[in-house]
């Protein structure tokens, strides 16, 4: 991720494969995302060209390193961590290697985001932000991403929005009641 984030624009281009199109997410499938598609790498990486500043030769010279140092004696299981990696490169890839080598071709335009913060306000389960006695501020509420103290190293999906939905229905009422702590 750091590495997108130091490219021009802060993004990067997923080149992906007929193999393994049908393995991504929902997520590559809306309307609205940046995809080129073709029947060749050369004229897909002319495609992205025309897009954004980029060296198409470079690209597909690129390609051919990675084809050339993919494990393919190892078998492809996209449900475990299958050690089918690249041997060689500078940036080797450890799992999931596959050759990009069948036609047609798809890449991504992506880019880097925050999901949650994962820090934020202490509440209490009427919502209202405890200071650092631990007691309730008076007349200060919070829900949704700025309270902390919720999930720590991940969090179960869909739970920032109902958390979002629970603590600001408990701030609203709170606040209405005139329930200042
Ligand atoms: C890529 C991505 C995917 C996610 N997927 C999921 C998911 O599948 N399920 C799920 O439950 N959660 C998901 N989340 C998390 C969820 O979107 C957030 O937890 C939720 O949107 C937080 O809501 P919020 O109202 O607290 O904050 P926000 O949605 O960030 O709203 C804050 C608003 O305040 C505005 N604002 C900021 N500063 C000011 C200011 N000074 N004056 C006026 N307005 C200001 C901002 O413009 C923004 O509109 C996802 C988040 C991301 C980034």
């Amino acid at each position: 991720m750091g590495e997108v984030l130091r490219q021009p624009g802060q993004c990067a281009w997923q080149i992906f494969d007929a193999k393994v199109v049908p393995l991504l997410r929902d997520e590559y499938r809306i309307g609205k995302v940046t995809k080129a598609r073709a029947d060749s790498i050369d004229e897909l990486a002319t495609r992205i060209a025309t897009m954004e500043t980029m060296d198409a030769p470079a690209l597909v010279a690129e390609i051919e390193r990675f084809n050339a140092a993919v494990d393919t004696g190892t078998p492809f299981d996209p449900t475990v961590k299958d050690s089918r990696g690249t041997r060689g490169l500078d940036v080797p890839k450890s799992n999931w290697a596959n050759r990009l080598d069948t036609p047609p071709f798809e890449a991504y335009g992506v880019t880097c985001g925050i999901t949650f913060t994962f820090g934020g306000l202490a509440v209490d389960a009427e919502a209202r932000v405890l200071g650092e006695d631990g007691g309730p501020i008076p007349g200060l509420f919070a829900a949704g991403e700025l309270v902390g103290g919720l999930y720590y190293f991940n969090y179960p999906g869909g739970t920032g929005l109902t958390s979002g939905a629970v603590f600001g229905r408990q701030a609203g009422i709170n606040a209405g009641r005139g329930n200042w702590g």
